[in-house]
């Protein structure tokens, strides 16, 4: 059979088009009909004429079988050391052999790669650092997934993201309506409790644009609310564009490029209109990767920079504990041992480690680092989408352990784990060990410790 009703090699461009995925339920015809998808070899060989360069040929080529990788893998690590699980060979045996038979292979092969690819793989980053020639195979990895999807062999929650930014320009069914309303609900909520606070929407000139991650819109608008009230404490001029708020890429973690470019152009037209001095991006790690670290690439920006300046969370946040914007009762500190999650996405690949750790000494008396940590830890095992595809469920929890086991020798229970990924991952893994851990954002944690200006505090009647 070539193409399927529900799985194909067409990308989803409408709302109707989602709705028909969604009525798949788990995928399951969607799987099914997968096994029969013919591959279009010489599409796949005319991508690798044009998109191959010499530098992932080489790391093909001069890859020694040495295995020095394989312990910096979790995954190998969380499975036994199992040989498949060595970096090289997954990205060889996929990757490798797709590139050696110059596309002609067959719809199993590709649905054994897609399995490696999705569900073997977070594109953590962490292999490149211990390779000697610095092979990495996240980048490997998300080239692969990129020839995958154009051919159809994408897990299905995927194909339905990518699909969501195509239509919404968000990873959910987000309409801008939608994300204002309750923007202005969260306004509303809370500047009863913070006198003076304001969300302004669409201002122009501002210092910072703030974007943010559709799932706090759509599952947790309190961080919304807790944004507004640590930039209104801060005394921040500061903004959310009506449109282009969304800083997430499920079509990254899908290997859709198309949608990658249409999602981060939909931020950076934001920038262009209201002409903000900075960009300050919520604390989610792959929101940070997609549009501020491949995004300008993905828009054809040559010098590899968003428009206007843009960092992190935790880069704001450390800028104004040191400029003294924000004051933080000592008091209040952490008493309980509590340790950090270091996310790939900005720790490993942004370098803010010493933000991080700054952060944690003006918020806790007992920090325990995990070992390793900063450029060295871990993924937290939820990486690259795994969290959200049903049918890796089984390997993403097995691939927890590591994290698990970092965390309890830490003595601490209290996780703090800013990125949103990370954090689903910690969750997810309480729920599997039943250990009392506990995670939280960093927003919550500071607003419980700041010292609010007298004349935004409510005055009793
Ligand atoms: S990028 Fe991360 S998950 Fe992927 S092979 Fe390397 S260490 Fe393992
Ligand atoms: S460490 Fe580098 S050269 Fe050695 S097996 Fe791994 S990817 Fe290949
Ligand atoms: S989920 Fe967190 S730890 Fe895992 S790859 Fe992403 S940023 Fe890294």
């Amino acid at each position: 059979m070539a193409e399927g009703q529900f799985c194909n090699k067409s990308t989803v461009n409408t709302e109707e088009g989602i709705r028909h995925l969604l009525s798949d339920t788990n995928g399951k015809t969607y799987y099914k009909e997968m096994e029969a998808l013919e591959v279009d070899s010489a599409a796949i060989q005319a991508t690798f004429s044009k998109t191959l360069k010499s530098r992932l040929k080489t790391w093909l080529e001069i890859c020694t079988h040495c295995g020095l990788c394989a312990d910096s893998c979790f995954y190998y690590l969380a499975n036994e050391k199992a040989p498949n699980q060595v970096p090289s060979y997954k990205i060889q045996s996929t990757l490798g052999e797709l590139v050696k038979r110059k596309g002609k292979v067959d719809a199993k092969f590709m649905m054994d790669a897609m399995d490696t690819a999705w569900s073997k793989c977070t594109c953590c980053n962490r292999c490149s650092q211990y390779c000697p020639f610095g092979i990495d195979m996240g980048i490997m990895f998300g080239y692969l997934r990129g020839i995958l999807y154009s051919q159809g062999f994408v897990p299905w929650e995927m194909k339905i993201g990518a699909g969501m930014h195509r239509v919404y320009q968000a990873q959910m069914d987000i309409t801008s309506e939608d994300w204002v309303d309750t923007v202005e609900w969260m306004e509303e909520e809370t500047e009863e409790e913070y006198l003076g606070l304001k969300i302004p929407i669409d201002k122009e000139n501002a210092d910072i644009i703030y974007t943010v991650n559709a799932r706090e819109p759509k599952h947790y608008p309190e961080d919304i609310a807790e944004a507004a009230a640590l930039f209104h404490i801060t005394g921040e001029d500061w903004t959310v564009p009506s449109v282009g708020w969304e800083e997430t890429s499920i079509a990254m973690f899908a290997g859709d490029w198309e949608a990658c470019k249409i999602q981060v152009e939909s931020v950076y037209d934001a920038m262009e209109r209201l002409k903000p001095k900075r960009m300050v991006v919520t604390e989610c790690g792959h929101a940070y990767r997609a549009t501020v670290t491949e995004g300008p690439y993905w828009a054809g920006l040559k010098d590899g920079k968003t428009p206007v300046e843009s960092i992190h969370y935790v880069e704001w946040v450390a800028e104004v504990l040191r400029n003294g914007k924000l004051k933080l009762d000592p008091t209040k500190k952490i008493k309980e041992p509590v340790t950090y999650q270091d996310s790939c996405n900005y720790i490993r690949n942004a370098g803010l480690s010493n933000d991080a750790r700054y952060i944690m000494s003006m918020i806790a008396e007992d920090f325990r680092e995990m070992k390793p940590s900063k450029e060295h830890n871990f993924c937290c095992g939820g990486g690259g989408g795994l969290n959200g595809i049903g049918r890796y469920r089984k390997q993403r929890d097995a691939g927890l352990a590591v994290k698990h086991k970092q965390i309890m020798d830490t003595g601490a229970k209290l996780v703090i784990s800013p990125c949103h990924n990370c954090w689903d991952a910690i969750r997810d893994l309480e729920e599997v060990y039943e250990d009392g851990i506990r995670w939280s954002f960093l927003k919550p944690i500071l607003l419980k410790m700041a010292i609010i200006p007298e004349h935004m505090i409510p005055k009793d009647e």
